[in-house]
């Protein structure tokens, strides 16, 4: 007999954890399943040969709503915290210059050319419109501001969050309070002031935060509060409707079949696992999110010994602009920015190597890219010695792209979604890649999801 569940989460990474974890808190009996034999997703953090690695994200920003999430996992303890003014740094000809992070370092930086500053001035006291169709980062930063400030600090930040292209990233999908500030107010300073001024409740200092273990701590808490509602190496292989609003959804697990029925169902996969699955309720599914496109990532994290880099390491790390001709997008500092990630004497660093404007380096020979990585950072870094650490974790399908045109795909997925009452979306390709938006956008899912149940 098909066995019938209240709420049935598919997929066990951050997005899909938090949503089931919000549900059953809420008194609904909900069940996640988890493809691989691990959950966490891309969230995996790794003790080898004394080095605690991050195989995916390295560190995440605090937000409120993970805050409280934390605190009621009961791991607030284990939070470790980046010192807070550690300075993150961007590779211009050669040399490792300071980000600018105030206005006046801004005003003062020699990152800056004149003509950037002025454009902000102009923007400060004068007044613009977004155009009326969707415009790439690249576009909007040309417009506004200067190539330079492009190259120099919105390219290499949109690697560092997107590891995409702003050449095809859209600035109103892939950072909407910009696009917004200027619609709103006609500058981008005045509306970002007016954003500013006008929350409430507690403000959140920007902060990188991770766990004493690694990231996955907050995965092992969420997991363990699911206990047996979450199976992992569980696969979802379809969904059909039935009748009276009910969901039968295809179950692999051990080589067997079973389905299971529900009529509240939330698909936390990546976008071409959702156009699979959904297009037996309606093709469309599958060719609207294809168009979703995914930029891989190989992430390379080198031990050294520290008495083999001349560079103090004081800071989060670099990122690099794509005019420097090198294929490392950025490296993290792990070793300075958190304890116990490099044993006695030893340092960790961890970079990025593909996203969107170099996808051919990412799936590089495992080997190659350790090596690539050591060649292209040993000058920046000063180091003089071979790495005694190498690990390598490639993603093929690492980061959803932001692209022009994905405002309207999410929007026509929305609507095709108002034919299947019961099904919704959560994930890191609806408000933001990074953990606080996809934990924020699961716990909105969640609640839908709660209201929905109690009508
Ligand atoms: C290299 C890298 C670096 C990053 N750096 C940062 C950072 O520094 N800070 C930050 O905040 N964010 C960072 N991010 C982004 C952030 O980690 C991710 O956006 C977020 O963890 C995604 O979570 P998710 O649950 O939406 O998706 P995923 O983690 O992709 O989880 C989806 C889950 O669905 C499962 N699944 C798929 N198909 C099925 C199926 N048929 N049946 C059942 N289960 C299925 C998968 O196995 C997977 O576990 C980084 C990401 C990467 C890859």
């Amino acid at each position: 007999m098909t066995r019938h569940v209240q709420a049935l989460v598919v997929g066990g990474g951050i997005s899909g954890l938090v949503c089931a974890y919000a549900l059953r808190k809420a008194g609904i009996d909900a069940h996640l399943f988890e493809a691989s034999p691990r959950p966490g997703g891309v969230i995996q953090s790794v003790t080898r040969d004394g080095f605690l690695l991050e195989l995916g994200p390295q560190s995440f920003s605090a937000t409120a709503q993970l805050r409280v999430l934390i605190q009621e996992l009961g791991i607030s303890d284990q939070i470790v915290q980046a010192p807070a003014r550690a300075p993150r740094y961007v590779l211009v000809d050669g040399a490792l210059r300071p980000v600018p992070l105030s206005p006046p370092a801004f005003f003062t930086s020699s990152l800056i050319s004149a003509s950037t500053k002025w454009g902000l001035v102009r923007d400060f006291f004068g007044k613009s419109l977004p155009p009326g169709t969707d415009e790439s980062v690249a576009a909007f930063v040309r417009r506004k501001f200067s190539p330079q400030l492009l190259d120099h600090l919105m390219g290499p930040f949109v690697s560092g969050v997107y590891a995409g292209d702003p050449e095809r990233l859209s600035l109103r999908s892939a950072f909407p309070s910009l696009h917004e500030a200027e619609s709103s107010a006609g500058s981008i300073i005045r509306g970002m002031f007016r954003t500013a001024k006008s929350k409430t409740g507690p403000r959140e200092r920007p902060t990188l935060l991770t766990f004493r273990e690694g990231n996955e701590t907050v995965i092992r808490a969420l997991s363990t509060s699911l206990g047996p509602a979450m199976r992992t190496a569980t696969n979802i292989t379809g969904i059909a409707a039935e009748g009276g609003g009910s969901f039968s959804v295809c179950v692999e697990s051990n080589g067997a079949s079973d389905s299971i029925s529900t009529k509240s169902l939330i698909i936390a996969t990546p976008t071409n696992v959702i156009g699979n699955l959904l297009s037996q309720l309606d093709s469309s599914f599958e060719s609207l999110f294809a168009l979703v496109e995914y930029a891989p990532v190989a992430v390379v994290s080198l031990g050294y010994r520290r008495s083999d880099i001349r560079h103090s390491l004081d800071g989060f790390g670099f990122l690099v602009p794509r005019s420097s001709g090198l294929h490392v997008l950025g490296t993290v500092w792990n070793s300075s920015l958190f304890p116990g990630r490099a044993p006695d004497g030893h340092a960790l660093l961890t970079s990025f190597v593909g996203g969107a404007t170099d996808p051919s380096a990412a799936v590089l020979p495992t080997d190659e890219l350790a090596s690539l990585v050591h060649r292209e950072i040993s000058p920046v870094l000063s180091i003089t010695g071979d790495p005694v650490f190498a690990s390598v974790t490639v993603w093929p399908r690492a980061l959803p792209q932001y692209n022009l045109g994905h405002g309207d795909r999410l929007a026509a997925a929305a609507k095709l979604l108002q034919n299947h009452p019961g099904i919704w979306l959560a994930g890191n390709y609806l408000r933001g890649p990074a953990i606080g938006s996809c934990v924020e956008q699961a716990l909105a899912v969640a609640k839908e999801v709660r209201e929905a149940l109690e009508k």
